[in-house]
Parts: C-alpha cells; structure tokens; sequence
C-alpha cells in the first residue's frame, strides 16, 4: 500500500514566520520625511553633501542649514552607493541624519552597476545605522526624483534587497519606506504584497 506523504508542517511553518518576522518591521508611509519621530532618517544627498533640492532640501531646512552644512563639510563630499551620519540638528525628533548618494539614470536606461549603486545606498545605510545603535530608519525613495530612476524598477530592487536582508537580520526593529508621490506607495504595496505571497 502506498504510503501517504507527509507535509512538511515545520518547513511551511518557518516560511510563515520569515515572512512575519520581515514584514512586521517594513512600514510604507506616504508623507514628508521630516516629520517622522525616529531614530534616523535617510537623506537622498548630492556627491559634494551640499544641500539641494527635492528631499534634500526639505530636511535641510527642517535641519538648519548652516548647522547641517557644517556637519557635512566635516566629510569630504560622499561617493555614489556610499553613505555619511550627521546628528539631525534642530530636527530634535529624530537623533541622525544619514546621508547617501543615489546613482543617476540618463534617459531611463539602467545598467547593473547603477542598480548595485542603489541597492549599497541602502545597504551602506543601514551599515552605519546599525554601527551607531539605530533601530529604526526611515528611507525615502532614494534617486527616483531628479536623479531620474525609474520608480517600478526602484522600488522592485528596493523590495528584494529588504526583504533578503531582513530575513537575516535581527537588529533592526523598523524600517520605514516613505514615499511622496502616490505610485511610489502603491508599488512598494504591490512588491512587499509579491513577497508575502511567495513566502505563504
Ligand atoms: P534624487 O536626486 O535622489 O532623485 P529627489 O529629492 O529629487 O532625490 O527625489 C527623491 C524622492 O524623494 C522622490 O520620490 C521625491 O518625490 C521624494 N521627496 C521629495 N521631497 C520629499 C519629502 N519632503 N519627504 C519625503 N520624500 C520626498
């Protein structure tokens, strides 16, 4: 007589609680960056960190210019993919700043080393979060704006590299992904949903 086979109960059970345990700390929240109380925030900067537009502008301002800008003169500008921590300043919400620089996209097209520099804006970010003791970070759409990434590809290879990481990590209580534009909200639901499903 045939023997019934038997269902893998612990392994559909540990895929249920790595899905759990990611999505328990992702949160996307469509607003302004600087007003989330957290413990970082994480800046879409320019290679010189001298204070632009966009985003960059808008936590400048919430930040202080001049004491902001005298924090990041303390650097030697900051390469693509590499990322700088500065205290939040007047922003007295949150307790740093970190600072990263998003590759640029020419006419749409992306190449694989531009999609690496995006993924180690992230990366490197939270390498310096987790060196200085944050446990809650908050992203905005790094390079989706001026910089010109497209926003389906971004916010894809943004899912895939947070979720991979956050299967592994246990130091990171919340990552917070905040989106400006309406479809950036919808497309991070729509990948973090792809996930669930994948792992359910
Ligand atoms: P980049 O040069 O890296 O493209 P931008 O500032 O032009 O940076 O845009 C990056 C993302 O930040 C875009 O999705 C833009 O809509 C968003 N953004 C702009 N202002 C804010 C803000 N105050 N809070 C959160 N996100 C913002």
């Amino acid at each position: 007589m045939a023997t019934a086979k038997l269902i893998e109960i612990p392994t559909l059970f540990q895929k249920y609680q790595v899905a759990k345990n990611v999505l328990d700390r992702v949160s996307i929240w469509n607003g302004d960056i600087t007003r989330i109380s957290i413990d970082a925030i994480v800046n879409a900067a320019n290679s010189r960190l001298a204070g632009g537009g966009g985003v960059d502008g808008a936590i400048h301002n919430a930040a202080g210019r001049s004491e902001l800008q005298a924090q990041c003169r303390q650097y030697n500008g900051c390469a693509v993919g590499d990322a700088i921590i500065t205290s939040g300043c007047r922003m007295t919400h949150i307790k740093k700043i970190i600072h990263t620089v998003g590759p640029q996209v020419y006419g749409g097209n992306i190449t694989d080393e531009i999609r690496e520099n995006l993924v180690a804006c992230y990366r490197t970010s939270i390498d310096i979060a987790i060196e200085n003791g944050i446990k809650s970070i908050a992203f905005c759409c790094i390079s989706t704006g001026v910089y010109g990434y497209p926003n389906d590809d971004a916010a894809k290879t943004v899912t895939n590299f947070l979720t991979e990481f956050l299967e592994k990590d246990t130091s990171l209580e919340r990552i917070v992904l905040v989106t400006f534009l309406e479809t950036d909200n919808e497309l991070y639901n729509k990948y973090f949903a792809k996930y669930a499903a994948s792992k359910t």
